[in-house]
């Protein structure tokens, strides 16, 4: 069974800037950009997670400067390649 992980309530997390590559995070796909902004390490350490709930985050992307509101649905999680946040895709 898939581990689940529901967020409720408004959020304003600060994007991590370095990641670990090969480590797993949980984040957000820059709506204006398209990169990955990591918001919090994935607890599961392997990508297999489900996120929901009602909760709102407002992030901004620390690649583009783009300030814009997610979803916990839009939370996805992704595996940084490369330490070097250009890396990251
Ligand atoms: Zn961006």
């Amino acid at each position: 069974m898939t581990p689940r992980i529901d967020f409720d309530g408004h959020f304003q997390p600060s994007p991590r800037m370095n990641v670990v590559p090969g480590a797993w995070y949980l984040g957000f796909q820059c709506a204006a950009c398209s990169k990955s902004i990591a918001i919090l390490d994935d607890p599961t350490g392997s990508g297999v997670v489900e996120t929901g709930g009602a909760a709102d985050f407002e992030v901004q992307c620390p690649y583009c400067g783009e300030m814009r509101g997610y979803s916990a649905s839009a939370m996805r999680p992704w595996q940084a390649t490369t330490g070097s946040p250009s890396g990251l895709d």
